[in-house]
């Protein structure tokens, strides 16, 4: 295996929302009946303790789930912290499944200055949902509340579409006032629909063919699905047909051929030694230090 610093782990396939250009809305292959929840041993099956305790990051987010809806999440991160005391530990959410304590329990074991949650919130009580159906927003704000007064550092991300983007700046003085660490905000990469409609004035998310520039060489990482399936990277598991198993070796030879990896093309293609992925955020604010 090479060696490796970062683990994105994908805990379950789960989730309370149904955003239409999501995996589990648009891969006709994947089975929402089908629930896996990832428990330690099948994570112990790729990584012994040695491998975690050599990792400088563990982050949790995925294809077809919520982190906050594995019922082994947090189980998982205190493990990881017991093994590699320095470990950062990272998950990105919609944020309103849990309770506040289940919240507040991960904002103190979140106690580490890199340790991040970020929060897909895509505008205020009025448009989040647009996007981000079925997520309740007063659930969702009290979580983030909690996990803040903890101690947690929160970060919101925002995608930018014509229905919300008179609100960006309003959602950054939200995101001020609750104590969120960053405010981020971008345009999606996933396509457009009648609902959901590119942003006036703002730049697609594309950068120009070129070299590829591998996010998960340079970072040294690896992920591992909610079916306990390793794979490079989580783009190359984000089909349920697709899901490239053998890490690198079938996909590198392909990068400086006239056809590479189609994924990879489209993640990784670099102009400048940016891709569309290192540079996807138009907005990009530290909001408390
Ligand atoms: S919150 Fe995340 S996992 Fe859930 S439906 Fe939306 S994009 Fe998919
Ligand atoms: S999509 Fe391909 S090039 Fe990009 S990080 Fe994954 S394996 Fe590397």
């Amino acid at each position: 295996m090479r060696s490796i610093k970062v683990l994105h782990i994908e805990p379950t396939d789960v989730c309370q929302a149904a955003c239409p250009l999501c995996a589990r809305e648009t891969d006709v292959d994947f089975n929402k009946n089908n629930k896996h929840h990832l428990g330690i041993e099948s994570i112990q099956q790729h990584f012994t303790d040695q491998a975690i305790a050599q990792l400088d990051k563990m982050f949790m987010c995925g294809n077809y789930g919520d982190p906050a809806a594995g019922y082994y999440t947090m189980d998982i991160y205190k493990y990881f912290r017991s093994v590699n005391s320095k470990i950062t530990l990272g998950m990105n959410t919609n944020g309103a499944v849990q309770t506040t304590f289940w919240w507040h329990e991960l904002g103190k074991l979140f106690n580490k200055p890199q340790d991040y949650c970020v929060f897909s919130i895509d505008g205020l009580e009025d448009t989040n949902s647009v996007y981000r159906q079925n997520v309740n927003w007063k659930k969702l704000m009290a979580n983030a509340e909690a996990f803040i007064a903890a101690g947690g550092s929160a970060h919101w991300d925002m995608l930018v579409y014509k229905h919300n983007q008179h609100q960006v700046d309003a959602c950054q003085q939200l995101a001020q006032d609750l104590g969120f660490r960053w405010f981020r905000a971008k345009v999606s990469k996933r396509g457009f629909t009648d609902r959901l409609e590119f942003p006036v004035g703002w730049q697609p998310s594309v950068v120009k063919q070129g070299p590829i520039a591998c996010h998960v060489l340079k970072e040294k990482s690896m992920y591992i699905d909610a079916q306990g399936r390793v794979s490079p990277c989580c783009w190359l598991g984000a089909r349920q047909k697709d899901f490239v198993k053998d890490d690198l070796k079938t996909i590198k030879p392909t990068w400086k051929t006239d056809s590479p990896n189609p994924v990879c093309q489209t993640t990784c293609s670099s102009n400048k030694s940016k891709t569309s992925f290192t540079n996807q955020w138009q907005r990009e604010v530290e909001l408390h230090v």
